[in-house]
């Protein structure tokens, strides 16, 4: 009971994170904005009430949104920490993510009433760090406001996904690796799925829609064998990415489906120093999960 338990919860996470999605999806084409998207402008089409700031945070918080309410004020500051040795005016992507991030709690509804009603200012770190389903949508959202549906998917289904092609995909958009990485994953018409390893367990994973409609689903915690040294050579201070071989046992909870267990599944290792997060993309062969799925049905 409990197994299924956690997959309605999950499915429900997911429904929250799509409307937020939708949500940026549907601003930029309010907008008529074209990639690569610059999310300090869409602050200031809203400067009647919204106003931002940038500075050197150090490590205080990437981003921050706060409502005044005896001036009716929204206010966005971010940290530009990333920026050091960019041309003035320009951002780093993890700068522009923060903003974006920052953005969702103003543009997704219910964060914006919250923010009015004076739930205190709460503060963001880092991309896709944290816990809290609010946090998780406005990652969606700013994750879908730099690579909005409508440009991304065409490209992201070109072919399967790669860490170059991420890399490729991540450059056209302006995005950061990690937040192009997932984008991609969740656009991707190929069964695949991204997994982020920090403190020695999976801490996220997010799938293609292909995958679940299959009936393989992420699993957190604990960490495969397979992907143990590559995080202690991470610990160690390797950047080095590396590839190995695995089996959807591995990865992912397939509830009644244990036939797909055995499936292959490439993996692709990608250390991430600054987050302390070991991100692996992994692949799974379209044609070898149709045959797995064909055999079901004979059953
Ligand atoms: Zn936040």
């Amino acid at each position: 009971m409990k197994r299924l338990t956690s997959k309605m919860d999950w499915m429900e996470e997911q429904h929250h994170q799509e409307m937020a999605a939708k949500t940026a999806d549907e601003l930029i084409a309010r907008l008529k904005m074209k990639p690569p998207i610059n999310p300090l402008a869409i602050a200031q089409t809203e400067s009647d009430i919204l106003k931002f700031a940038g500075g050197d945070l150090g490590s205080r918080y990437d981003g921050k949104l706060e409502y005044v309410k005896s001036r009716g004020l929204f206010l966005l500051y971010y940290n530009t920490k990333y920026d050091i040795g960019l041309t003035e005016g320009q951002h780093h992507p993890r700068t522009l993510f923060s903003v974006s991030h920052e953005l969702g709690h103003f543009f997704i509804d219910h964060h914006h009433q919250c923010l009015r009603r004076g739930v205190k200012p709460h503060r963001s770190k880092n991309e896709f760090r944290s816990h809290r389903q609010i946090e998780r949508e406005a990652d969606a959202f700013a994750a879908s406001l730099m690579m909005p549906t409508v440009f991304a998917r065409p490209m992201v289904n070109e072919s399967p996904l790669s860490m170059d092609r991420i890399g490729d995909i991540a450059g056209h958009f302006g995005a950061s690796l990690v937040s192009a990485a997932i984008r991609s994953v969740r656009l991707s018409d190929y069964p695949c799925a991204l997994a982020g390893i920090r403190n020695g367990r999976v801490a996220w994973m997010f799938p293609s829609e292909s995958l679940v409609n299959a009936g393989i689903y992420p699993k957190r915690g604990g960490i495969p064998e397979n992907a143990e040294e590559p995080w202690e050579e991470m610990t160690g201070g390797s950047a080095d990415s590396s590839q190995g071989d695995g089996t959807v046992a591995d990865w992912f909870d397939t509830f009644s489906k244990e036939d797909l267990d055995d499936i292959y599944v490439g993996e692709e290792y990608l250390p991430v120093q600054v987050t302390e997060t070991l991100v692996v993309l992994l692949t799974l062969d379209e044609d070898e999960l149709a045959e797995e799925e064909e055999e079901d049905e004979e059953d």
